[in-house]
């Protein structure tokens, strides 16, 4: 903006403050600078005094007092001064006094009057024409004019006097007048210098309002700019608004869509609630159901294997390894059950050479038949995976609540190790029961959860060699060793057993378990260079205590599943002459035998339910005490070399499973709280 075109209407302000200053000046009754009277009161009374000598000297006042009227006087004080003024408005006189200044000065001066001859008369030349003149004779006409001429003068001086009288008391009202002019005039000067001072603070306000007009106008420039600035944002603003409209009116409409679809989703939503709360009760009454369900299972599963016998034996027959001599045909053979091929065998037939009889006879020696009968019979070619899945359902009785105990007896090499840990080489084939049964109770406490039920584990590993109990997860300095292990009561006026300085390892997965497994080989192998061997001559007792809760509803269950590697049931052959380095073989094989014996005396004394059961005759029954019994179910391996060659130790271990397999434990109980 043009700061130029601005000004004007503040240049006018400034211009008006100076008029306004201007006619202060003027209205007052003061002389501008300059125009200053050059006499005061004083002075001019002054003044006026020879004006009266003139006038009372001079025929040329006469003269015009005489031609003009009477009153004419101010006329003649325009000329005179203030004394000669005629009676008037006092104010008019005064005013007339403070004007005379400039009036005479701009005036022509009046014509001069002739000057007078000396000695010579005034009077009848300034009076005018005389009558004409007497002959020096006519002296009476002379007197005659004369006194005419002194009459006129007496009333002229008289005239004059009245008019002197009224003149000296204009003269006094003037001088008054002067003096209350004067008094006038010095607070005049007073107002003149506070105007004044006013008017340098005015001047001076001007300035700093012309200074802030500058600094207003630079600002109304950057204002100006700011406005066009702001007046371009207020377009854009504008135009975003108008864009922003558009946009509000399209999320209106969609808004409107979203409600629309919200409304009929809320309708949709309350019937789904409402089918929800009918599924949720369905759920709930079909939980009952499930739950009724899986107790009855349980009880059928129970009463199954309560039909199955409470203890059972399956035999197990290794195949004949690289190496090893065929078996001649027919030395053990597998009889089909009544229903053929298809049916699971249960039956073994074992045929064993006299030779004693033939040496004496000299004829082919004779042989014997000796038929077994087993709960189940699994030939050389059975596969790990077919082994366990005729205990899964066992082990799972477990998880039930029932005390499960497998244990896998049979001489050294029979493939005790093979059935219980699995085949060497880590191939999942050959995994053994432990594994796959931990397996098998993980996935099926997994799929529980989902009908409330938590489950947890805690596993141990335990070897008994010479009536001695051995960490087999012992770490650290322990490993390989083991410090000597006691089994003690959990505590006071517990049922529960546990080993003393063993380690109880929670587990919760397969790897975890395989790891135990390692620890245990690694342990075993260390002790077998110890002592030849060893692992043959004891016992391994893999114990898991397998605890569930379904906390919904307030159960809780708990029971081990032992899963045990019995030492080798081979016995010294009585022909056999003892070095003396055998005698601490003996001792380990009575041992081993009498720990086997106890194992099957027990297991009589509950067959028979007597009132005694010589649990305490051995570590390992003493061990497996919760294990064995009533409430527990129990499944034997007997395992079986298909060698010729170990076919006394093979019927051996097959009458004494024989023997258990005849027993009839008492009705199982799941322990449950
Ligand atoms: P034990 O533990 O009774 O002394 P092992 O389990 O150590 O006997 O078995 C002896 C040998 O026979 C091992 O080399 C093992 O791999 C092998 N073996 C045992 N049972 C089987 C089987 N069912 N299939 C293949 N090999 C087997
Ligand atoms: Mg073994």
């Amino acid at each position: 903006m043009d700061v130029q075109a601005q000004r004007p209407p503040l240049l006018e302000v400034k211009r008006n403050f100076e008029l306004k200053t201007t006619l202060v000046k003027a209205s007052s009754r003061l002389p501008l600078p300059g125009t200053r009277l050059k006499r005061g009161p004083d002075q001019m009374e002054d003044a006026l005094e020879p004006a009266k000598k003139r006038t009372r000297g001079l025929g040329a006042v006469t003269k015009i007092d005489r031609a003009r009227p009477r009153g004419a006087l101010s006329t003649v004080s325009q000329t005179q001064g203030p004394a000669a003024a005629p009676k008037g408005p006092k104010k008019t006189g005064l005013r007339g006094c403070t004007t005379v200044g400039p009036v005479l000065k701009n005036q022509k001066p009046a014509p001069a009057v002739p000057a007078q001859k000396p000695g010579t008369s005034a009077a009848p030349m300034v009076v005018g024409k005389r009558p004409g003149k007497r002959p020096a004779w006519d002296l009476k006409g002379q007197l005659c004019d004369i006194s005419e001429e002194l009459r006129r003068y007496r009333e002229k001086t008289q005239k004059l006097d009245q008019e002197n009288h009224g003149l000296q008391e204009q003269l006094k009202e003037a001088q008054e007048q002067a003096e209350a002019l004067g008094t006038e005039r010095n607070t005049l000067k007073g107002e003149l210098a506070s105007v004044r001072t006013q008017a340098e603070q005015s001047q001076q306000k001007l300035d700093n309002l012309c200074v802030r007009v500058l600094e207003l106008e630079e600002c109304l420039g950057t204002k100006d700019r700011l406005i066009q600035e702001l007046q371009r944002e207020q377009l854009e603003l504008q135009e975003e608004r108008k864009a922003l409209a558009t946009r509000l009116e399209e999320q209106e409409r969609r808004l409107q869509a979203s409600e629309a679809a919200l409304s009929s989703s809320e309708a949709e939503l309350a019937c789904l609630r409402q089918r929800t709360a009918a599924q949720a009760t369905s759920l709930a009454e079909q939980a009952d159901r499930l739950h009724g369900l899986e107790m009855e299972r349980r009880r059928l599963h129970n009463q199954l294997q309560e039909l199955k016998g409470n203890i059972r034996v399956f035999c197990r027959v290794r195949p004949v390894l690289a190496g090893e001599p065929t078996p001649s045909p027919g030395f053990l053979l597998f009889p089909h059950g009544p229903a053929g091929p298809s049916d699971p065998p249960t039956r073994l037939s074992l045929s064993r050479s006299d030779d004693r009889r033939s040496t004496l006879t000299g004829a082919p020696a004779p042989t014997t038949r000796h038929d077994f009968s087993f709960d189940r019979v699994f030939p050389p070619g059975s596969k790990q995976e077919e082994v366990f899945e005729e205990i899964s359902m066992l082990v799972q009785s477990a998880l039930d609540g029932y005390p499960v105990c497998i244990f896998a007896y049979g001489q050294t090499g029979s493939g005790k190790t093979f059935t219980m840990e699995g085949g060497p080489g880590g191939d999942p084939q050959l995994e053994g029961l432990i594994p796959r049964a931990l397996r098998h109770l993980f996935s099926v406490a997994q799929e529980m959860t989902g009908q409330g039920w938590a489950y947890s584990f805690v596993a141990s590993y335990v070897e008994i060699y010479n009536e001695t109990v051995r960490d087999l997860l012992a770490t650290g300095a322990r490993k390989g060793q083991g410090s000597e292990c006691e089994i003690r009561r959990a505590g006071p006026g517990s049922e529960e057993l546990t080993v003393t300085n063993a380690r109880y390892v929670p587990v919760s997965c397969e790897k975890e378990v395989e790891a135990l497994l390692q620890l245990a080989r690694q342990n075993r192998a260390v002790a077998r260079t110890a002592q030849n061997e060893r692992s043959s001559r004891s016992h391994s007792v893999f114990q898991l205590q397998i605890s569930g809760e379904h906390a919904a509803r307030g159960l809780q269950c708990g029971a081990p599943l032992n899963l045990v590697d019995l030492a080798g049931s081979e016995r010294l052959d009585p022909g056999l002459t003892l070095g003396p380095g055998e005698r601490d073989r003996l001792r380990e094989t009575q041992a081993i035998n009498s720990s086997l014996s106890t194992l099957g005396l027990v297991i009589m004394a509950l067959s028979n339910k007597e009132s005694h059961v010589p649990y305490r005759n051995s570590k390992l029954t003493y061990l497996l005490q919760n294990s064995l019994g009533g409430s527990a179910k129990m499944l034997m391996f007997v395992n079986i070399s298909p060698l010729e060659e170990n076919v006394s130790e093979s019927l051996n271990s097959l009458r004494f499973a024989s023997k258990v397999n005849q027993c009839v434990i008492g009705t199982a109980q799941a322990n449950k709280k």
